[in-house]
């Protein structure tokens, strides 16, 4: 057949080798393949359609605003757009979470905002290393490969990748002993070669390494070590903020205020590009344009973001909703998990992973799922967690419909008999 994905379309394509299908349309949970073909996502885009597909609360403004003549593109320049979107981000986020940050609009993409945040910590302290923890995930431009862990993906860049350290991250050594007693040490000797960093950037869920959450006790401590060596504390928010881990920020549970965050995936609501930093106000200190970017003001992305926020952050509502849909996800996993041997839940919220002893069982398990009509993705540095990240918005029907496909996908591959009784 000469498919022109496979003539045309560079090598580089890597989602389409898994799932073949030609998806036409979608709504909500539900993406529909040109042949009409029905497939339930626990995918949402790796994390860019938090609110489903397609939603109406963000696609009937979306159409308002092109019809109307609204600006679409602008630089950085004043809109009625962006001027909605700051207000309200600033009236139902950051104010009732007491958080006082600075916005800044970077480019549109996830790497933008880590981009920004390294450079504006480097510019900030003066000082040039940053720390980053194992199986970190932060992008594929050059600085935000330096903090990536996956040595793939490293390799792409074809240079050095310098002026960065890895640490373990919390549980990574499966020790009785904080995996944070090490950099403490680290920084208190002035022997140990470790040069101050500007900053340490981290996930607080791991969404691309596998799963791995952060205790809230683990990011205390960090932020204190921070605080105590004066190095900024950046968390990269872009897959686990905007509702995923059950909270608008991931590290709201942990009480804990990070110098700089970075947000884009989730936030225009809409699955449009968009991406802020955020940060404490004595940390502005650019220069005008000394940042820049041609898509920092994606206004149909403000419209769907300022709408998105309007809709399902105004009241408790929807994370209340949130926190009955997270605890249903969690205790049919943890079902599955208990049922066979070496599997464990990991991360939090919606963004959740079911690692599997042998790696190849959770490439199978969504070749499997896949082949009965749901996308799922996996983690982790071997491929060896099944991640589950259906929409904030789905109903719990669509949820049990999934979890049903997902148990019978594990029973497939996995043989166990106490799954197959269940069935
Ligand atoms: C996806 C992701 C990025 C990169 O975002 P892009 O839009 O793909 O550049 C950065 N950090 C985290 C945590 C991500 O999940």
């Amino acid at each position: 057949m000469n498919d022109v994905f496979e003539t045309l379309e560079s090598e580089v394509r890597a989602y389409p080798r898994s799932w073949p299908a030609e998806f036409a349309k979608s709504s909500g949970a539900i993406q529909t393949t040109t042949d009409g073909k029905e497939y339930l996502d626990f995918f949402s885009g790796a994390g860019a359609l938090n609110y489903g597909h397609n939603n109406p609360v963000v696609i009937a403004p979306l159409i308002e605003y092109l019809q109307s003549g609204g600006v679409l593109h602008s630089l950085d320049m004043k809109t009625p757009a962006k001027r909605r979107f700051l207000e309200t981000f600033e009236r139902l986020i950051l104010r009732p979470r007491g958080l006082d940050y600075k916005v800044m609009f970077p480019g549109p993409t996830g790497t933008n905002t880590v981009e920004a945040a390294l450079k504006l910590a480097r510019k900030v302290t003066g000082r040039h290393h940053i720390l980053s923890f194992t199986n970190g995930f932060h992008g594929m431009t050059l600085g935000s490969l330096s903090v990536t862990g996956n040595s793939m993906k490293r390799r792409g860049a074809g240079v050095p990748l310098t002026n960065t350290s890895v640490i373990p991250y919390d549980e990574y050594l499966d020790s009785a002993m904080s995996d944070l007693v090490w950099l403490e040490r680290a920084l208190q000797d002035s022997g140990s070669g470790i040069d101050t960093p500007a900053a340490v950037i981290v996930e607080t869920v791991q969404g691309e390494g596998g799963l791995r959450a952060a205790r809230a006790e683990w990011l205390r401590r960090l932020e204190q070590l921070c605080h105590r060596y004066e190095i900024l504390l950046i968390v990269d928010d872009v897959q686990a903020g905007c509702g995923r881990t059950g909270t608008f920020f991931s590290f709201e549970d942990a009480g804990i205020v990070p110098d700089i965050v970075c947000l884009s995936k989730s936030i225009s609501g809409s699955g449009l590009p968009m991406a802020l930093t955020l940060f404490k106000p004595e940390h502005d200190v650019w220069s005008p344009g000394e940042h820049n970017g041609t898509f920092r003001g994606n206004n149909p992305a403000f419209v769907t973001a300022t709408a998105a926020l309007e809709h399902y952050w105004a009241d408790d509502e929807f994370q209340n909703e949130l926190r009955d849909t997270i605890a249903a996800l969690h205790s049919r996993l943890e079902e599955i998990a208990q049922s066979v041997e070496g599997s464990c839940v990991r991360g939090r919220g919606l963004l959740a992973g079911l690692l599997f002893e042998d790696a190849e069982h959770a490439t199978r398990i969504a070749a499997e799922a896949y082949a009965r009509g749901l996308l799922v993705e996996t983690s982790g540095p071997s491929d060896e967690v099944v991640k589950i990240m259906p929409p904030l918005t789905i109903s719990s029907a669509e949820l049990e419909r999934g979890l049903d496909i997902l148990t019978e996908a594990v029973r497939q591959v996995v043989r166990s008999p106490e799954l197959a009784a269940d069935a």
